[in-house]
């Protein structure tokens, strides 16, 4: 484009990239056809003009208007929003998080390949790695993503396929650092980025090869879809697009709508997320009950420097150990505001209790490894008044200990 104005001086306009939370809201709208909000296609296929087009659209990768399960215009207006936001080529959306994980090992392992993966990461995606894998004949090294080396030395030149990553990791919020990680020769590199969204984090600016989330959580927003999206190459999406065809696990136009719908709010929800997480991060930290405490902007966190340095936002999850499972239920007990349910990144401050539900399935070492024990919590800040959050957790870590006290007298 010309990037001299209507008096012929250089256009400033033309030379500033906007930024991403305007990118949010202005992506996506190829299919609108006028209008505004994107049109939700509720179809499964599309009608053809003649035998011979129908032949040809078959043959391509990713064909518009053929059949829903290899593209669908509501889909597809989701993923180029995201793959705008990440800086990415093409963008692949999945019918959750675990599907588009999934697609992602198992579209670029066989029988054999040996992938390295972090040992902090979604509880799903450990049960993949440590159940499934070994099953299919795919081997699994673990290391700590927060030693520096860590990965490169688990890589076995003209073996290891993948390098699995997750940052911020769930639960505890342990960081990798994306430039190390990027370094590594040889293997396609894979980072779930979900805690951070677009807005916080771009891997493949880091030249991560894939970067991976669950929509379902903040993109959407609003705990009302289910959604994955894998972004990278068009070469390396377009052959995660022929795995995903046969894999099935297919967004639905209406979760893909939500997801679009998401995150033309997401600049302002992830706004008022991390401004309620870091007050509450502070104040818990100076809480004399409360061990652990966990953000990623806070100076206390062991890489703190590292989250200054990759991170633009450092987001709505805090992280804290209440000292035991009973001073974990009494404290879920107490609460009046805050909800308990397993998810992040929606309207409503949850909480959840990693060791009975998203790590439900992990063995004591296992948990340890993954910085986990029974006392934590994990709380995704929501959009209700900061002020009003702060008070319903304070008072309920209170109450919890006034509790133990209690019954210890
Ligand atoms: C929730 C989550 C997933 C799985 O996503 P689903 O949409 O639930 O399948 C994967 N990774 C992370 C970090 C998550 O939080």
């Amino acid at each position: 484009m010309d990037a001299s104005g209507p008096t012929g001086q250089p256009d400033r306009r033309g030379a500033r990239e906007p930024e991403r939370e305007t990118m949010a809201v202005r992506g996506g709208r190829r299919h609108n056809a006028g209008s505004l909000a994107t049109p939700l296609w509720a179809t499964s296929v599309f009608e053809q003009g003649s035998l011979e087009e129908m032949r040809k659209l078959g043959a391509r990768p990713r064909p518009e208007r053929f059949y829903s399960r290899y593209a669908n215009p509501t889909v597809t207006a989701f993923e180029d929003a995201v793959a705008e936001l990440e800086g990415a080529e093409a963008a692949l959306a999945f019918a959750s998080g675990m599907g588009a994980v999934f697609a992602t090992v198992f579209g670029l392992c066989s029988r054999g390949s040996h992938v390295v993966a972090q040992q902090q990461m979604y509880g799903g995606t450990l049960q993949l790695l440590r159940g499934v894998c070994p099953r299919m004949g795919i081997d699994v090294t673990f290391v700590d993503a927060t030693r520096p080396g860590a990965f490169a030395e688990a890589v076995e030149p003209g073996r290891t396929t993948l390098v699995l990553a997750e940052t911020p990791a769930n639960p505890c919020l342990d960081l990798v650092d994306l430039d190390e990680l990027a370094g590594l020769q040889g293997p396609i590199t894979a980072v779930d980025a979900t805690f951070a969204t677009p807005l916080g984090l771009r891997p493949l600016e880091h030249g991560v090869s894939l970067s991976i989330h669950s929509a379902t959580k903040a993109m959407a927003g609003h705990n009302d879809a289910t959604l994955g999206v894998v972004s990278g190459e068009r070469d390396l999406v377009d052959w995660l697009w022929g795995f995903a065809t046969v894999q099935g696990a297919t967004p639905s136009p209406f979760d893909a709508l939500n997801g679009l719908r998401g995150l033309r709010t997401l600049g302002v929800r992830l706004r008022q997320q991390t401004e309620t997480a870091l007050a509450l991060a502070a104040a818990l930290e100076a809480h004399p009950r409360v061990a652990n405490v966990r953000h990623p902007g806070l100076a206390s966190h062991p890489q703190h420097e590292l989250a200054r340095r990759q991170l633009r936002v450092t987001g709505g999850l805090v992280s804290f150990d209440l000292g035991g499972y009973g001073a974990a239920c009494a404290f879920v007990d107490a609460l009046r505001l805050c909800r308990l349910a397993p998810s992040l990144g929606g309207p409503e401050t949850l909480i959840t209790h990693p060791a009975s539900t998203s790590h439900a399935g992990l063995g004591p070492e296992e948990l340890a490894e993954a910085g986990i024990s029974v006392g934590t919590v994990r709380l995704s800040a929501g959009l209700e008044a900061t002020a009003d959050v702060l008070a319903d957790v304070l008072g309920a870590v209170d109450a919890a200990a006034g509790l133990e006290d209690g019954a210890e007298s």
